[in-house]
């Protein structure tokens, strides 16, 4: 600053005394003429000469010490002009080179620390303005915003999903006009009317499917009370009443099921109390049939405890090598007394000595009890039987297959749910639970493999598990 401030002074002194000569050759001209002529004896022409060199020397100095001064001061604005204009556009990256460390710098630097600051700003607002949209995309709820007038403002991906629309359709169009769930338009138009929060329950038919909704209607009223608009909010409680759904059907199944026995139970127990246990025959045939029931009982509560134990969160296999063949072996001999009874042929057909494999060797034989008993009880006397154990690469299949009375192609979805059975009368007598394949299911599945079946009605089932025999 000192250097430009010396440079001035000297630019000003030798201005003034340019001025001062000038002036004065101008006066003793004007006043004396005989002064100068006097002077011209004395002084000459080199005088004259010498006086109008160093007044053009102080002019061409005084003009390059001005241009120079404007130039620095007109650069830097020129400099500053051209980054407040790229601020304006919304370049917040611009910034001015013309900062020189003097005073002269000082508007490049402030402009560049202004332009810093809403850089900073702006970088502060786009995160927030990231994660708010993060959010609202991601919330899984549908969402849609609607202004003061009606006119949806924005919709996010969740709504998009749900009602699988385009956002085209949608966007800056007015609600009642786009949405065609009355159900929803009233719970808009309720929101508009009382300017009170709603929300609702509501049941949508997508097509063939049916889902639930509770439905949040928010009326947004922004600073001294400027109505701006509602939001909806759209939770999908579809699993949840699902959920509630099955809760309430297997507390209904197991009532009855428990019922049946119980009552049976009570009411010959009833008979014979009123006298019919004196004749010995009616005695023997009740006590046969509560004894029937009883081992219902007792086995539908033994099936119930170990399908509860099994779907506990914590449950765990016992894990160790099992040699598949020897357990199909034993089960089988566990089952023979029920199949020859029904003079039913059981054969096992595999072509190893042993098939080794990970597992839980006694849920194991629990699957397969369940699976064969069934084979054996669907199918009528004199059938067989066939279980076919294969063995190929890191994986094993066994085929539990029966002659017996089939399965209708659309009831085999459903007989791996709680109680279910095809035929509920015919199936209740056969003195199954109605959870033995919920239970082989939940089981195969711990063990990472899978069950499917293949039937022909009146032509027998082929029920078949895979599994690896690593258990990965
Ligand atoms: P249940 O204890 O009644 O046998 P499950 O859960 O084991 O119950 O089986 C469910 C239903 O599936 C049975 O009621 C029966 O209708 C049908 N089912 C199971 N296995 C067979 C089979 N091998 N052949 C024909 N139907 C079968």
């Amino acid at each position: 600053m000192t250097k430009f401030r010396t440079r001035l002074l000297i630019a000003l002194i030798t201005l003034i005394i340019t001025v001062l000569v000038g002036l004065g050759i101008l006066l003793g001209h004007l006043l004396n003429n005989k002064f100068l002529e006097s002077l011209k004896d004395h002084l000459n022409i080199e005088f004259l000469l010498i006086l109008f060199i160093s007044l053009g020397i102080a002019l061409s100095v005084i003009i390059y010490l001005g241009i120079r001064i404007t130039s620095r001061y007109t650069k830097q604005i020129e400099a500053a002009t051209d980054v407040a204009i790229e601020l304006a556009k919304g370049n917040y990256r611009a910034r001015t080179t013309a900062d020189w460390l003097d005073e002269t710098g000082m508007l490049g630097r402030s402009i560049n620390r202004l332009a810093e600051n809403l850089q900073e700003l702006i970088k502060v607002k786009e995160m927030q303005q990231d994660r708010l949209s993060v959010l609202i995309e991601n919330m899984g709820a549908g969402l849609v915003l609607i202004d003061s007038r009606g006119y949806i403002n924005l919709i996010n991906k969740g709504f998009i999903d749900i009602f699988h629309v385009k956002p085209t359709d949608f966007l800056y169009k007015l609600y009642y006009e786009v949405i065609d769930y009355e159900e929803i338009c009233q719970i808009i138009a309720e929101v508009f009317r009382t300017e009170q929060k709603v929300s609702k329950q509501l049941l949508v038919p997508f097509f063939i499917e049916r889902r639930y909704f509770i439905v949040y209607g928010v009326p947004i009223i922004g600073a001294n009370n400027v109505w701006k608009g509602v939001l909806l909010v759209f939770h999908d409680i579809t699993e949840l009443k699902k959920l509630e759904q099955m809760r309430k059907d297997f507390v209904a199944n197991v009532s009855h099921e428990l019922k049946t026995p119980v009552t049976s139970i009570k009411g010959f127990t009833e008979t014979l109390m009123d006298g019919a246990m004196n004749d010995k025959e009616t005695l023997d045939a009740f006590l046969s049939i509560i004894l029937k029931e009883s081992d219902r009982l007792q086995s539908l509560i033994q099936d119930l405890l170990e399908l509860s134990k099994i779907e506990q969160q914590g449950f765990k296999l016992t894990i160790q090598e099992v040699d598949l063949r020897s357990v199909l072996e034993e089960v089988i001999t566990i089952v023979s007394g029920k199949s020859q009874q029904k003079n039913i042929l059981l054969e096992l057909y595999c072509k190893k000595e042993q098939v080794i494999i990970k597992g839980d060797i006694d849920r194991l034989k629990q699957v397969f009890i369940n699976l064969i008993g069934n084979a054996i009880t669907y199918t009528p006397t004199d059938g067989n039987v066939k279980i076919i154990l294969l063995e190929h690469n890191e994986k094993v299949r066994i085929h539990v297959k029966d002659s017996g009375v089939g399965i209708e192609k659309e009831e085999i979805p459903r007989i791996f749910e709680r109680f279910y059975r095809v035929d509920r009368a015919r199936d209740r007598n056969s003195g199954g639970t109605g959870l033995g394949l919920a239970i082989v299911k939940h089981l195969v599945e711990a063990h990472h493999g899978n069950i499917s079946v293949r039937s022909k009605l009146g032509e027998g089932s082929d029920f078949i598990i895979e599994l690896n025999k690593d258990l990965t």
